[in-house]
């Protein structure tokens, strides 16, 4: 049976739908080394992101743990939850480059299969393309990382 055009579940399919009912990593962390946090006045979608990195001598840091909170149209959330989903574990450096990625899939610029296959579940959102308005809205919660991931080189720098 075909579903109706004005069904969500059959317009965003069911990666993006299954993350904004049962959004991942939500809970604020006690802790943080970064936050970030983004409004977008147009539609009142709201983004809070906090990561905990773990320092190894030697290494650059790597994300220990993540907490994306959005408020909003079900994109924005579902795009955090996907966000916090896919940190964890990463470098600071591959957080970056991610978020990179995942911008020029959403703003339809060509990627190579490799590219791809790193986004992994992320790509379930390319389809928010077909709504313009809403690209904005998936894309708040990665302003978000890169505004944090700012911040941390700026307080690098300055920490020499
Ligand atoms: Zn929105």
């Amino acid at each position: 049976m075909a579903s109706l055009p004005d069904n969500p579940d059959a317009l965003y399919g069911d990666v993006i739908m299954d993350h904004y009912r049962r959004p991942r990593h939500r809970a604020s962390l006690s802790y943080a080394d970064v936050e970030a946090e983004e409004f977008n006045p147009f539609c009142g979608d709201r983004a809070t992101l906090q990561l905990r990195l773990s320092h190894a001598a030697g290494h650059s840091p790597s994300i220990q743990d993540v907490s994306a909170h959005a408020e909003g149209c079900s994109i924005i959330q579902a795009s955090a939850s996907l966000l916090a989903d896919n940190l964890r574990g990463r470098t600071v450096e591959q957080a970056a480059d991610l978020s990179q990625l995942f911008r020029d899939l959403m703003q339809g610029k060509p990627l190579p299969p490799v590219a791809l296959s790193e986004l992994g579940d992320l790509g379930a959102l390319e389809v928010v393309r077909q709504y313009p308005v809403r690209v904005k809205c998936a894309l708040l919660p990665w302003v978000a990382l890169e505004e944090g991931l700012r911040k941390l080189g700026r307080r690098g720098a300055a920490g020499g």
